[in-house]
């Protein structure tokens, strides 16, 4: 179940402030609070979807595309195509997903290592 009083929600009622850097018919990107790169922003969805599985399950052609150019298009407009950037998106417990509304991570700035972490024993 969509919590609607979820950060992100809140984000997107204009309740509580974000650093904007891109907003669309169908996505909102902003920077992230805690940054884990020199870039780090988050775009995500402004319907409400809980995660990349009820996204891709449920939302319309229109909100898929949109959002999936949007994350193309900010990663552009930030300046990390070249040398490079990651995507990331965390789904359910495992992925230690914090914020229940879906929400695409861009990483640049920075070598980022390889893909993974080596799971703890
Ligand atoms: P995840 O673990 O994939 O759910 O990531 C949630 C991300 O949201 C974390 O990187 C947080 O630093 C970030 N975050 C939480 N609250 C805010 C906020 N108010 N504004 C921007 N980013 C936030």
């Amino acid at each position: 179940m969509y919590d609607p009083n979820n950060v992100f929600a809140r984000i997107l009622r204009g309740e509580i402030p974000c650093k904007k850097v891109y907003e669309s018919d169908t996505a909102l990107a902003f920077h992230d609070i805690n940054p884990q790169a020199p870039t780090h922003i988050l775009v995500i969805p402004k319907g409400a979807y809980v995660s990349l599985d009820d996204f891709t399950a449920t939302a319309s052609e229109a909100e898929i595309a949109g959002f999936f150019r949007a994350v193309g298009e900010v990663a552009r407009q930030a300046g990390v195509v070249e040398p490079g950037y990651r995507i990331l998106a965390n789904i359910g417990r495992d992925a230690h997903q914090e914020v229940p509304h879906l929400h695409v991570h861009i990483f640049a700035g920075r070598d980022l290592g390889r893909m993974l972490a080596k799971a703890p024993e």
